[in-house]
Order: C-alpha cells, then structure tokens, then sequence
C-alpha cells in the first residue's frame, strides 16, 4: 500500500475507534475488510467521495429493547435484547440471533458488518443484521427458554418482516428456539409469513437448512483443496466446537473420507488419533445437546482423550476448521498449528482467528478462508428457504444440496477471481473481501445518498 492510502486507511480507522470506543470485535472487524479493500476504495473515485466505507461503518439503525420475563421460580428476569440493522442495499436486512453472557453491542454490531458481505457474497438478494441477547440460557429449563423467547419477541416483532428484516439461529438458537420465536411472531403479527428461517420442516422451514453451515463449510475446504490438484481422503481434519455447525462439518467431511481427529467445548477438547467414528457423529447431530454433554457421549462410545480447558489446535492436523465463537484461535495456537505443518484453516465461525494468527497464518503460506467465505452456506440456505416461504413451495433436499453446492462453489470463484497471489500465496481473505465490497458498494452507489 502507498504512503497517501495507508494515511487514508489510518484516519478512517481512528475515525472508526473515536466513534466505537470499547467496541474492540467492531473495530476489528472492520479493520480486517479495511486493510484489504482501502488501496481499490482509494482509487475509485466514485466510492471514495460517495464516502462509501464511512457509511457502511454505521449501521442503518441499531435497536435496543429490555426482555423482561419470569423464570421458574416466579422471579422476575430483566435482559437486554438488540437488532443490529446494518444495511439493506442488496436485500432485506438477514442474520441470525445469539443467546449469550458474551454478546454486548460491539459483538453484534461486528457480526451484523459481516454478514452484509457474507451474504453479499451468496449472489442472492439478502442484506445484513444481526441480533441477540445477553440471556444465557445453559440452566435454563424449556419453558423458561419458551418465556424469554417469547419476551424477545414481544419487542422484535415490530422491526421484522419477510420484506424487511428476517432472523434466524446463531449460537444458542436453534430449531427450538425459532420454533418459539416464530410462534409468537405469527400470534402478535397475526401473519404466517417467512419472517424467519431455520423453521421446523412442519411449518414453512427448508430441508437442509440445518446442515448447510457445515456442508457449505466442507464444500468451500474441497475447492481449496481442488485448486492445489488434492482430495479431502486420509486428511487428519481437527474441528473446534461440538454445535451445529461443527457436527455437520465433521460428518460431510467424513463422508468424503476425511479422519476427524478433535471437537471440543468451552470446557475442554476430545481427541481422537484414530478418528471419531462417523455413527458417533450422527448419534450427536441426532440428540441436539449441550456440546459438553455430546462430546462426553461419543467419549463413552468410542474412547478418545479427553483434556480439560484445552483447545484442538496443539494436536498435528492437516486442516484446521475453527467452529466454536470469535476470536478463539490466538497467536500461540497459530503458533502450534504452523510448527505441525497444518496446511489450511477454513473459518465455520464468524471472525474465530485473532488478527495476529491471521497473520501469522499469511506470513507462513497457511491457506485461511475467512468466515464471511467458508461459512456462507447457513445464510445462503436461509435465503432458498425465503425463496420457498415467498413461492409457497417446497424444495426437494437434493435439489437444495446441489443449490448449496453451487453456491459455494460461485463463492470460491468470486475469492479466487478477486484474491491476489503474493509470492504464491492466495489470500483467501483479501479475495472475499474485495468481491463482496464490490458488490454492496455498487448497491449503494446506484441507490443514491441516503
Ligand atoms: N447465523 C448464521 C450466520 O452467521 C446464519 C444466519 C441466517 O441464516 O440468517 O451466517
């Protein structure tokens, strides 16, 4: 980058922080999409005086509620809930809701910037918000889950709509919990319409819904792999997480031969040299419990090392599939996976490696697809089941995988076509982040100010 941009990018990012101090996932992320996009924003005169990244750096609107509800003990609970609305120049604004201790305003104003690229990226016409609440539902009983869900909704209702804001699951939130969600919508809206998606097959839901983030998630890692003439076969995969999204990046990479050697929890990390058998992972995805719970279940059953308060990333793997939260994976576990030769890291969470094991990783070849990337296929099923909910249809499930299939294909193309081979290095991260800000900039350049 040129002495004139890095000042430029310098003074937007101090811009950025002055007006979201404590905000330190915000200010990341949008540094991360910053640093590759600024030399190509600079230069385009057009974005640049349309002062295209100062607006997409606000969001559209940011909505905060209190969720008052009562637990089984009759006492009254006060949380706090938000909706991050963050751009709709290419659709209705799309993305989940999280229920967890750790989510504050930064947490989902970062996810919320995010996921307009993401699903930019998609092709499809679905802009970017996010929600969630600080409610940590570990203890919770169902019916008190039921009570918050329906708390949640009582304000949140009147911000959605299959035209105007459509949320799904995240961490915490589930089938269930959409099942919940939904319901309440449909009472206080009196309206069945797809105002979100992650819904049970029963009512308005899609097949392969819930598989599509660790599908998608193998499907991107299998055209990595394809552009270096290798196959998934034999690889020893090491993936963190045991909840949705890990389970089913664990079984689609079975299913295509991979030795699945790791999953883990906020408590600890199961190992398993020889490879967690497939039947075990199936017999997880069918219970649907606490990820501490499921990995001591498949220990049980099939044996495995199970260490207390570790993390996956010490053990030699060939591939690296973060899937837990943000910002799990630092600098000293880039460190242990460089020094066992791990040779890719696909992201199924959202922004889980810090900035200085991203760099680290791009320092030592590793190839590293960001989230916004590799973990686009929840999103992207979320968009088929809007298209299904709003043609009174229904998909079949090969039809739908093959969709998915295609479209992280697309994804991988638009990385490629887009991404900048530095000493034989392609960087993944500067690819995504170039197509997708291509995309939503020129929206909001044909749209006008506003
Ligand atoms: N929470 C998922 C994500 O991070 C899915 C969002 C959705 O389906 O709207 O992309």
């Amino acid at each position: 980058m040129d002495k004139q941009h890095k000042q430029g990018l310098e003074d937007f990012l101090a811009w950025v922080q002055t007006r979201n101090p404590d905000e330190p996932e915000f200010n990341q992320a949008i540094r991360e999409l910053a640093y590759d996009v600024y030399p190509y924003y600079a230069e385009h005169t057009g974005w640049h005086s349309a002062k295209i990244l100062p607006r997409l750096s606000e969001a559209d609107r940011i909505i905060t509620f209190r969720v008052c509800w009562e637990d089984d003990t009759g006492e009254v609970q006060v949380n706090r809930g938000w909706r991050v609305q963050h751009c709709s120049a290419v659709g209705p604004y799309k993305g989940g809701i999280r229920f967890h201790r750790s989510v504050t305003a930064s947490v989902l104003k970062f996810l919320a910037f995010e996921q307009t690229f993401k699903n930019a990226l998609t092709g499809l016409p679905i802009g970017g918000g996010k929600g969630g609440s600080d409610f940590d539902p570990s203890d919770r009983s169902n019916r008190e889950i039921m009570r918050f869900c329906q708390a949640f909704m009582n304000e949140l209702y009147r911000h959605i709509g299959e035209n105007t804001d459509v949320p799904a699951g995240d961490i915490n939130v589930g089938r269930r919990e959409i099942g919940y969600l939904f319901g309440h919508y449909r009472r206080l809206a009196n309206s069945f319409t797809g105002a979100l998606t992650g819904k049970d097959i029963e009512f308005g839901g899609s097949h392969v819904r819930m598989e599509a983030t660790g599908y998608g998630l193998i499907y991107f890692l299998r055209c990595m792999l394809a552009q270096r003439q290798q196959a998934l076969d034999g690889l020893r995969v090491s993936i963190s997480g045991a909840g949705n999204v890990a389970l089913h990046a664990a079984q689609k990479a079975m299913q295509l031969g991979a030795r699945v050697i790791t999953l883990s929890s906020s408590k600890g990390v199961l190992h398993n040299e020889s490879g967690i058998p497939q039947k075990d992972i199936d017999a997880a995805i069918e219970a649907a419990d606490s990820s501490t719970k499921t990995l001591k279940a498949i220990q049980s059953s099939s044996g495995g090392d199970w260490y207390d308060g570790e993390k996956p990333w010490q053990f030699p793997c060939d591939i690296a599939l973060p899937c837990a939260t943000q910002n799990e994976l630092g600098e000293e576990d880039a460190r242990a996976l460089i020094d066992n030769q791990c040779q890719i890291v696909a992201e199924g969470a959202n922004m889980p490696c810090t900035e200085d094991a991203t760099r680290l990783f791009k320092e030592n070849k590793v190839l590293h697809a960001p989230g916004k990337a590799s973990n686009a296929g929840g999103v992207a099923l979320s968009g088929l089941e809007m298209a299904q909910n709003a043609s009174f249809s229904r998909w079949e499930q090969e039809h739908l995988d093959e969709k998915l299939l295609e479209i992280m294909q697309d994804i991988h193309a638009q990385c490629i076509q887009h991404l900048e081979a530095e000493d034989g290095y392609q960087d993944y991260h500067r690819g995504a982040n170039i197509a997708a800000f291509h995309r939503v900039a020129n929206a909001l350049m044909a749209q006008g100010v506003g």
